[in-house]
Order: C-alpha cells, then structure tokens, then sequence
C-alpha cells in the first residue's frame, strides 16, 4: 500500500472510532478478533467431539442391545430345540417304560425277553441322530437289555445313580453325570426314567445314552460369531453338560462365578448376566434360558469382540475421519491466526501511518483533498482550506471539482484528467502523478495562483478511483516573483549603465578632449608595453614626434578657438592615416607624438613625410580666412635610436629639434 493510499483511507477514516475508551479498547483487543478465531475452531471441534463420542457411544450402546436381544433370541432357541430333542427321548423312554411287560425284569425270564426287547431297542434308536442307544436295567442297576451288545457298560455307570432314579417322580427323567466313552472318548450322558409295577414298586429303568456331541452339533446353525459360545447346564449346581465349541475339562464343573445362578434360585426362567470373562479369556454377554420341563438351562455368550466388531471398524474410521477434520481445522487455524497476526500488525502499522498522515493533514498549511473520480466530487478537504480560500471544507466537499476554479482552469483540469485516465487505462504508471498550476477562486471573489500536485489512487485492478491532491497558495510567491524579475531588469540596466559610464571614464582618462587623441599618461603606458614586446618578439618600432611651425601666430593671427581648430584638424589628418594598432597623442600644447609599432625606421620616415605632405597640402577656409600650417617632424627608431622608451622618445624630440632647427616642415631621423 502506498503512503498516499494510507493518508487517502486515513482521512477518509478520520472520525471514526477516535473517541473509543481505553478500557473498552482493552476489552477489544482481548476478546479481538483472534481469540474469537480460536474459540469458534474450539467449539466447531468440542461440538463435533461431543457429537461423535454421542454417536459412538449410541452405536456401541445399540450393538449392546441388540447383541443382548440376540443372546437371548439364541437361547430360546436353543432352549426350545433342546427341549424338543429332550421331549422326543423321553416320549421313546416313557413308552418303553409303559409298554415293558413286567415279567421281563424277572431274572429268569431275561434270556427269552433278550432278543426280542434288543430288536426293539434298536428300533427306538433308528429314530434319533444324536441317542447312541437304549438299555433296560434292573432295580439294582444291572444291565438287563440293549440295543446294541457294546452299550452294556458305555457311559455312566447305572449302579451310581439309582438311588437317585428311584426317587425321581411325577414323570421327570433322571439325567446322569457325563461320562466319556473309554474308547471313543465321547462325552456320553444317560437319561434315564424308572420302570414300576402297579404297586409303584422300582423294577428297574429304561436308559438313553445321549452323545452330547452329536446333540452340540444339532445348534451348529445357530449364528454365535467366531467367539460366541453356547452351554447347556443343570439347575440344581449350574455343572456343565454341554458346552460348544468344547471347552477342555470343563465338563461337570460349575461356573466360576455363579450370577446365573442366583437369577435361576430367584426363579428367573431367563435373564442376562451382563460381561462376563470366561475361563477362557474371552468378554462376552451372556444370555440362559431355563428349560420348562427338565432342570437345565441353556447359555449363550456372545463375544464383544464379535458384537463390537462392526461398531469397533465404524469408530476406527470415524476416529479416523475426525482426526483429519481436527488436523485439518488446525491447520485451517494456524493459518488463519497468522493470517490475522499479519493483517493486525499490517493495521497498527496503517494505523500508526493513518494517524501520522492524518496529523500532517490536518495541520498543513496546504489544503489536502482528495476527489472521486466517478462523481468527481471531492470526499475529504482539510481544514487549512479556510485560511487559503475562505470556505469552510463542508463548503467543498461533496461539491463538484470545478465549481471552485476558473472557468479556464476548470477547463484545463478537466481535460488532463480525462487525458491521464486513458493514459493509465493503457498502462502508463507515470501519468498517475502530476504537478499543475491552477487559479482558484475564493470566497471573496479573489482569485489566487495554486501550484497543485496529485496522485491517482488506483484499485487492485488497476482502475483509478480517487485523486489524493495538495494544493499550495502560491500567489504571493509569484507576486514576490514577479517583483523580483522586474528589480532585477532594472538592476541589469544599472549595472549596463554604470559598465558604458566606466568605459566612457576610461575613455575620458586616456583620451585628450580636444582632439579626442591619446593623452600623454595614455601613451606613457603603451610606449613601455610596446617596447617590451618589441623587445620580445625581436620586432622593430618607430615613434614620430611632431609639432606645428609657428603656431603661436596662428594663435595671434585669428585668436584661440581657430587654433583649437587646427589641432583638431591635424588630429583628424593623422586618425585618418593611422593603422589600427598605431597610437596617436597630444603629448602637449600643440605637440603630438605617435608610436608605430611592428614598423622599421625607413618605412616611418615614409609615414612622417606623408602627414607633413598633408598638413602642408591641407587649407581649410573657416569663415572669411583660411588656414593654413606646417609641421616638423622627428622619428626614432627601436632599436637603432635606443632601447628604453624615455630614450626613445628623447632621441625623436631631439630629432624634432633638429627639424626645426633646420628650416622646419621637414623631417629629420635621430642621428647622435
Ligand atoms: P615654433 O615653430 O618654434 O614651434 O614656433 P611656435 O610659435 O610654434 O613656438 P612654440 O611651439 O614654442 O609655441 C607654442 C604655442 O602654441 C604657444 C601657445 O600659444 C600655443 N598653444 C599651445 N597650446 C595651445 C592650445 O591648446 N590652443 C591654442 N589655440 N594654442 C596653443
Ligand atoms: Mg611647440
Ligand atoms: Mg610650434
């Protein structure tokens, strides 16, 4: 962001939020903008948490139930198909019972029974999957028939239990402890019921040897899961009959801990005994069911690990999914929160620079504006617009651009600004910075100079919206300006004044004013540079000195100014023929010497008789008279006649001398 960018959103920004209080700006910055960041990730992922260990812990509760409903299903099952199987053995016993003939418990009546009571026997054992076979024992327990020769002695021993079979009553078989067959190792278990006479006397017993295993298999169908287990077990001491898949030596036993039992003493014929861990390590939930008519009840354990199995994936996954959710918001956050510690300290430095720019605006002598480009309309105008042009900035702002300028600089404006946006629209970073002048018109009517820089603030796409400008009242500038140039043309006219006035003095201090020739300091000075150089580059110089014959009649004769006239006509006659580089003085009253540099002696002569010839030639008629003179001339020369210029010019004095003394107009050359 540019600092014209943060002085234009400063000031747009100027009175919001200055008068906030400290403590509610504590609070802010406390509960800012992060903390709400952080607190709404919190809740978004306490609120999920919640929802998820909700639903879990619903999933886990419903499999529970169900594995409950399940067990007990199982049970009813079991129980009903146990009691079937049960009902059918001992339907077949209760008829053998009932259908014995008496006489066939009589020891000597037992050979003629034998075959015939086997035939049957084996007959009523065809009948079922799981009855290894039938037998007939007397009122001590010895073996009398059987279906089979080899059942005689298998399974329990009949002698133990019959005192117990004795007293059983009222239709309720007797069912034995489980043996294991010595040879085939099968868990055995005899149902047996009593045989009396008419007088309820014990005669003996019909014995079904049931092979437990066969009978398990029976409930194979039943669904238990991989762990599940099911058991069939007597009411009286909860020992065990039956038990699928197999247990290992645990046929007979009683359970380790006996809840079962307690619900079966209450009289429950069926219940749920919660978790329990078996003998072999496994949880499970157990199911019993109480068979109505014989004292066993049946168990199912469904394993946890099996119920839970379904449940245990679908938590996994779930815990899965919200473990990327969290990581994810977390990262989300991070990112998030650094993004707002950027921008925080991105806006306390805005904020610095806003009040700093805010403070230059509001204090500058300048008037800082700045102008919507759409509307064209200015949005801010700082105060010092009332010491510059006598509004007030509600005045200006919200008013048109030009409304209050010259209509010449309105123009003018209007046309730049039109210009420089098809200039920025193509790309020229350039034209969005310009220094103008402009003629403002104040409240009063005055209209003042301005001297005028803007900035085109531009928008992310490049697109300038707003015109941040400065103005400066620079009239009084340009009225000292002004005032200056002219003192300083009048200056420049002093200075060339008193330059031609120095030359003019210059010229007067080495010129003779009647005859505007050299005076005599004059041809001092360049006598002895002429020598010098003479002397220098080895180059000859002559020096004439004359004087007019007798000029004290022409004096006498026609008075003072006509001899004034005469000087300046011999001035003239020599000035007329002199080169540039000679220079001609009156050396005095009516005496003239010039120096000839650059000229050897007999060219000098030359010269000298050329001005006598003209002097002598020359008659001038002034009024009724004319005039005329000669001259005598004396030339010397460098460096013949002498080398120093006061030799010089004594040897061509002393050749004048010698001219005059001659006969005068003439000529003479310096001879020792
Ligand atoms: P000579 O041939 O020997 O030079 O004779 P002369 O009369 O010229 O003698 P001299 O040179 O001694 O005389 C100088 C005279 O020149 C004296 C003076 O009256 C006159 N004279 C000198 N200066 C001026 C002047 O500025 N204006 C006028 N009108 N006369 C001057
Ligand atoms: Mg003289
Ligand atoms: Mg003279």
């Amino acid at each position: 962001m540019t600092s014209a960018t943060v002085l234009a959103s400063g000031i747009r920004g100027y009175d919001s939020g200055m008068d906030k209080s400290s403590s509610r700006r504590q609070l802010a910055r406390a509960f800012g903008p992060r903390f709400r960041l952080v607190l709404f990730f919190l809740l978004t992922w306490l609120g999920v948490a919640v929802l998820l260990v909700f639903l879990l812990n619903e999933g886990r509760r419903e499999a529970e139930r169900k594995a409950q409903s399940d067990a007990l299903a199982v049970s009813t099952l079991l129980e009903s198909g146990l009691a079937a199987i049960l009902g059918r053995v001992q339907g077949d016993l209760d008829y053998l019972a009932a259908t014995l003939p008496g006489d066939a418990f009589n020891p000597v009546s037992v050979g003629r029974y034998r075959e015939a009571l086997s035939n049957e026997l084996t007959l009523h054992v065809g009948r079922f999957s799981d009855v290894l076979g039938f037998r007939v024992i007397d009122a001590s327990g010895d073996f009398l028939y059987a279906s089979n020769p080899a059942l005689q002695a298998a399974g329990p021993d009949d002698r133990a239990y019959l005192p117990a079979l004795a007293a059983t009553r009222g239709g309720v078989p007797y069912f034995s402890e489980v043996a294991l067959d010595k040879t085939s190792g099968r868990p055995l278990q005899a149902i047996a019921v009593a045989v009396r006479d008419a007088r309820g006397n014990l005669l003996g017993g019909v014995v079904a040897l049931l092979n437990l295993d066969d009978l398990a298999r029976t409930f194979d169908p039943l669904a238990l899961g991989a762990n599940g287990v099911i058991s069939v077990r007597r009411v009286e001491d909860a020992r065990l009959i039956l038990r699928r898949p197999a247990g290992p030596d645990t046929i007979d036993q009683a359970p380790v801990d006996a809840v079962l039992q307690a619900q079966l003493a209450q009289g429950g014929r069926q219940g749920l005994a919660g978790w329990r861990v078996a003998g072999d390590g496994v949880e499970r939930i157990y199911a019993f069911r109480r068979l109505e008519r014989y004292p066993l009840y049946v168990t199912t354990g469904l394993a946890t690990s099996d119920y839970l199995a379904e449940w245990r994936q679908t938590s996994a996954v779930a815990g899965v999914s919200a473990l990327l959710l969290f990581l994810s918001l977390s990262l989300v956050l991070v990112r998030l929160v650094r993004a707002e510690k950027e921008e925080g300290a991105i806006s306390a430095r805005l904020a610095e620079s806003e009040a700093r720019y805010r403070m230059l605006a509001e204090n500058s002598h300048d008037v800082i504006w700045t102008l919507d480009i759409a509307t064209r309309r200015y949005t801010y105008v700082s105060p010092s617009i009332a010491g510059m042009c006598g509004y007030s900035p509600e005045e200006v702002i919200g008013h048109m651009l030009d409304s209050r300028l010259t209509p010449e600089s309105a123009e003018r404006l209007g046309r730049d600004i039109d210009q420089r946006l098809r200039r920025i629209a193509a790309g020229d970073k350039a034209a969005g910075v310009v220094l103008s002048e402009l003629d403002q018109v104040c409240k009063n009517g005055d209209v003042i100079s301005t001297e005028v820089a803007s900035s085109y603030l531009l928008d992310a796409e490049g697109v300038a919206h707003t015109i941040l400008g400065i103005t400066r009242n620079v009239s009084e500038r340009k009225e000292v300006e002004l005032a200056l140039r002219e003192t300083n043309r009048q200056l420049h006219a002093r200075i060339e004044e008193i330059g031609r006035l120095q030359v003019a003095l210059q010229e007067l201090a080495v010129r003779d004013s009647l005859t505007g020739l050299y005076n005599r300091r004059y041809m001092d000075e360049t006598l002895e540079r002429e020598v010098s150089r003479a002397r220098r580059e080895g180059n000859p110089l002559s020096l004439v000195m004359l004087d007019i014959d007798y000029f004290k009649r022409v004096n006498d004769t026609h008075g003072h100014q006509v001899g004034d006239e005469a000087l300046r006509m011999l001035a003239g006659i020599l000035l007329a023929d002199i080169r540039a580089e000679d220079v001609a003085c009156r050396y005095g009253g009516e005496e003239f010497l010039i120096l000839l540099p650059n000229m050897p002696l007999d060219t000098a002569i030359m010269r000298a008789q050329a001005w006598r010839g003209a002097v002598e030639g020359m008659s001038v008629s002034m009024g009724d008279f004319n005039i005329a003179f000669t001259i005598s001339l004396g030339v010397a020369a460098y460096p013949e006649h002498g080398k120093a210029p006061d030799d010089l010019t004594r040897c061509a004095d002393q050749a004048l001398y010698r001219a005059k003394h001659e006969g005068r107009n003439r000529v003479s050359v310096y001879s020792a």
